[in-house]
């Protein structure tokens, strides 16, 4: 093999040029400080430059589904190299991609069956509130609007950040590029008594009745609301909006970016509810976290109402969509997911991360959340996660927490050891009441 570059760079030297010149996510520039330089990554294992390897609790941002450095899926994208790496799909189409699209349409739940594919979960959330409002025009139907839930996030982009929660979406900071949509409640947590779960329902019904006539979708997170926290509530309530949507003929829209995969447990978070929505989002696990892969999948009621002259044609078409390395690398990463040790691995996980609920016991935590391949508390108190993270990479571990919760969200193949380890810093975490 021929090394084009230094392998092994003097990372001191420009370290100090790169803290500024990549400009971080979600970052104070002014006050950045130095991050890990990381130089190899294998299994769940960080490998950083000039210090201790590290456990990473959070498979970066809950994507790299299967760890780092995976056999099977490096192998998929080199063998797929071999052919080539990418072609424009207007036009063309290739096997990896046609492989990728029949797997989806069979493993996802119900009738979703055809698959668009885009490059990020963001532009796919772009591409369902396209396919969900080009639906009604096509039908000369004027539905201009979408309902979301309160505590929610779909991404970055402006029509995505148009569906997230308001606060937390920054709605105010873009506030001239993001239509107003609506915004229903944030459900109860799951574990509420039944009344209550009665009540939201009722609350929703008559919101969405009031507006279901210029209303194309409602798009929601399913059971887990992950970037706002994740914030569990129960599948009944998952299942009570979709009959809602139903009653109303409002298309219903899943956005399983993140719970995509086993992260709850089941391969999809709406096999919780025994739901079937009209178009479900996938992104982030499905390429096993290797690269930027999206899929907005729909029913064939959907896909048939863009049936008709060239300006019923939904009007969306990426560079990189379904682009080849990484439709290779997601068909080996699904092939992961569907062998039986992966499920068992996620129950085994989340059998372990039950020893978290022991935190319920500090009247300074106000919830432990647990299911599947997630763990999550919330302080009642604002922490400061940079000493939360000093403190976990001191003990090994990679964690980020979000405003007041500190969470873990493992790969798959995290075994028994690195995760008791994963699970006793974050109880020494959440035993100390200050941070
Ligand atoms: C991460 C995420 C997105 C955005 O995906 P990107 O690949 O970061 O654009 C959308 N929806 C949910 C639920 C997510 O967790």
């Amino acid at each position: 093999m021929f090394n084009f570059y230094n392998p092994t760079p003097p990372t001191d030297v420009y370290q100090a040029q790169s803290d500024s010149a990549v400009w971080m996510p979600y970052t104070q520039m002014s006050q950045f400080q130095p991050n890990l330089h990381i130089q190899r990554a294998s299994g769940v294992t960080l490998y950083p430059t000039n210090h201790p390897h590290l456990i990473d609790a959070i498979a970066s941002w809950w994507c790299v589904i299967h760890g780092y450095n995976h056999p099977n899926l490096n192998h998929a994208i080199t063998r797929q190299l071999d052919s080539f790496a990418h072609i424009m799909l207007g036009g063309f189409i290739h096997d990896p991609i046609l492989e990728l699209a029949h797997t989806l349409s069979t493993i996802t739940p119900g009738n979703l069956k055809h698959v668009f594919f885009s490059d990020s979960g963001s532009v796919g959330v772009e591409v369902a509130i396209k396919m969900a409002l080009q639906y009604w025009r096509n039908q000369d139907q004027k539905r201009p609007k979408l309902a979301y839930l309160m505590g929610g996030y779909h991404g970055d982009t402006t029509g995505a950040m148009s569906v997230c929660d308001p606060i937390e979406g920054m709605h105010q900071l873009f506030a001239p590029l993001l239509p107003p949509h609506i915004g229903l409640p944030q459900p109860p947590a799951w574990g509420c008594e039944a009344t209550l779960i009665h009540q939201y329902l009722n609350e929703v019904d008559s919101q969405l009745a009031s507006c279901a006539h210029e209303l194309a979708a409602v798009i929601l997170e399913p059971i887990c609301q992950c970037a706002g926290g994740f914030f569990l509530y129960d599948p009944l309530i998952l299942k009570g909006i979709a009959e809602i949507c139903n009653r109303y003929g409002i298309l219903l829209i899943v956005d399983e970016v993140a719970t995509g995969f086993g992260r709850l447990g089941p391969l999809f978070a709406c096999e919780l509810a025994g739901i079937t929505p009209d178009i479900m989002v996938l992104g982030k696990g499905l390429t096993g976290g290797y690269l930027g892969l999206a899929a907005t999948i729909a029913t064939p009621l959907v896909f048939k109402g863009f049936f008709g002259g060239n300006e019923k044609a939904l009007m969306h078409g990426p560079t990189f969509m379904g682009n080849a390395l990484a439709c290779a690398v997601a068909n080996a990463s699904i092939q992961e997911c569907l062998k039986p040790e992966f499920s068992i691995q996620i129950q085994g996980i989340q059998s372990q991360l039950m020893a978290l609920h022991t935190l319920n016991e500090y009247p300074w935590i106000t919830s432990v959340r647990v299911l599947g391949a997630m763990g999550a508390f919330t302080f009642a108190n604002d922490i400061d996660s940079n000493a939360i993270q000093k403190f976990a990479i001191s003990q090994g571990v990679w964690l980020r927490p979000i405003g007041r919760v500190v969470y873990t969200s493992p790969a798959s193949i995290m075994s028994d050891s690195e995760l008791k380890k994963v699970i006793g810093v974050l109880i020494d975490i959440g035993k100390k009441e200050k941070w």
